[in-house]
């Protein structure tokens, strides 16, 4: 047996890189991780966490609005300062990056703050020029946002920037409909931007049921955002006064102030040496089969590296399950059927299962039970916002397949709702439950 230097180097600290490494040392492995930025990774350093931050604190725009029908005196023009909301931000996710490192610390995981390359099947090349080995060695590395290559481009941000802005720009271009563009369309919006998206299709949120995402896009041009479909980028102009100057097919220019991309993400497998030792990939992404391994047999790769289900919980059970087949003697495999998501946009949405139109293609016979109701707070608030909750069965069993949700807090009650879905349980059982009045979640037993 030859003799490495560890027993796994992991390349990437993110969600699933560090969650296999804790695990897999708390198994007794000698093990290592390189990140060359900060330990954390999209979710915590910049996605998910800050995001969700950001998205509480859009929400006091509404909820000061909200405030005066429940009897508040809250002043016209309540100031905002974004500085402090970015910045209390950034403190807290200093704050989760350090107790992911004290974590990493704690199991005996060795943190190499470098790039680090692959250099051979067991050999890893860190960016100082030494060479360490490992019996296996896994790729987290993650993904970032991709860019269209426009004349201009340079002049746009990402999701990436956009935590880091110096002020909430006046008027903001979003270029894409799904998941980053609604959601940072609703924090800019909330936070007195006027936010105009653009894509180059005609929907939002494709893979989204189809009446949930006509909802979100109903409200949203309530609320005064604006959509232009059909769209696609030309370029971007610098004009002589800083603003931008925006060109699409299909539309007339539009000038903005700041343009944010959220056109998808690409796995980041340039110059990894991964060709070299013989990792396939596949549109960028590592191929793996469903022990997580590559097509070199000592690499493995978890995570939005490998483009299957880019969700941070994800990532998370692939590094618990890659851990637990090595290195913990008990082989497992991530269950990739029912992975609820949520788009956390004003207001947000979440579903689990199938959509309708997938379900009818799928299964020929479906039923489907709706709720279309005003949520009760927004109803002494004034605010003509319509939840809406769709079921989608089995016509034949009765089992539902899909649950799909947009309104107030929906994918807190989804998550638990998910749990029923998974577990195969039909409309009668939901129907069995006796409602917990006033909520909103009670209409999931209340559908027609
Ligand atoms: P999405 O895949 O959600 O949306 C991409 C958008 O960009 C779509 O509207 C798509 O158009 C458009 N688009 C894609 N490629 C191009 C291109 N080459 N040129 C122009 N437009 C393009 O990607 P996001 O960037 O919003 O998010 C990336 C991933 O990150 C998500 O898929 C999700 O898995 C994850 N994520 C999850 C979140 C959550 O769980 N709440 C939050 C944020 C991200 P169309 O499809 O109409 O053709």
């Amino acid at each position: 047996m030859p003799d490495y230097d560890y027993d796994l180097f992991v390349i990437g600290a993110g969600s699933g890189g560090t969650r296999a490494s804790r695990v897999a040392a708390a198994y007794g492995a000698r093990v290592a991780v390189a990140e060359e930025y900060r330990v954390g990774g999209t979710c915590v350093i910049r996605g998910c966490v800050p995001k969700k931050l950001l998205v509480y604190g859009a929400h006091f725009a509404e909820d000061l609005k909200d405030a005066r029908q429940f009897g508040w005196d809250v002043p016209d023009n309540c100031a905002f300062d974004w500085s402090r909301l970015r910045d209390n931000v950034f403190a807290e996710v200093d704050r989760i990056n350090g107790a992911y490192t004290a974590t990493l610390e704690n199991h005996g995981v060795e943190i190499i703050h470098e790039r680090a390359t692959i250099a051979g099947p067991h050999e890893v090349k860190l960016a100082n020029g030494r060479i360490v080995t490992a019996e296996r060695i896994l790729l987290a590395v993650g993904a970032r946002p991709h860019v269209p290559s426009c004349p201009g481009h340079e002049h746009g941000i990402t999701s990436n920037e956009a935590f880091h802005l110096d002020a909430v720009p006046k008027r903001v271009l979003i270029a894409g409909a799904g998941y980053i563009a609604n959601e940072f369309a609703g924090i800019f919006n909330e936070l007195g931007a006027k936010v105009t998206l653009i894509n180059r299709s005609e929907v939002i949120l494709r893979g989204y049921d189809e009446s949930i995402r006509d909802r979100l896009l109903q409200i949203s041009l309530m609320k005064g955002l604006e959509f232009r479909f059909n769209a696609e980028f030309r370029g971007i102009e610098k004009q002589a006064d800083g603003s931008l100057l925006v060109s699409m097919t299909n539309h007339e220019p539009i000038e903005v102030d700041c343009v944010m991309f959220a056109t998808g993400r690409v796995p980041n497998t340039e110059e990894l040496g991964l060709e070299e030792a013989g990792v396939e990939l596949h549109n960028g992404a590592v191929v793996v089969d469903d022990e997580n391994r590559s097509t070199c047999d000592s690499i493995f790769a978890v995570g939005d590296v490998t483009n299957r289900v880019q969700l941070t919980p994800v990532a998370i059970r692939e590094g618990q399950a890659f851990a637990d087949t090595f290195y913990g003697n008990k082989p497992s495999k991530v269950d990739y059927g029912c992975i609820p998501s949520a788009v956390f946009s004003h207001p947000p949405m979440a579903a689990v299962g199938m959509t309708e139109s997938e379900a009818k293609t799928k299964l020929g016979s479906v039923k489907v039970y709706l709720s279309d109701f005003r949520a009760m707070k927004n109803v002494l608030a004034g605010r003509n916002e319509r939840a809406l909750y769709k079921m989608i069965c089995d016509g034949d069993t009765g089992r539902i397949v899909g649950l799909h949700m947009i309104g107030p807090d929906s994918p807190e009650i989804l998550q638990a709702a998910a749990i029923a879905v998974k577990a195969g349980l039909t409309k009668d059982d939901f129907d069995a439950t006796v409602a917990l009045h006033p909520t909103m979640a009670e209409e999931l037993v209340l559908m027609k």
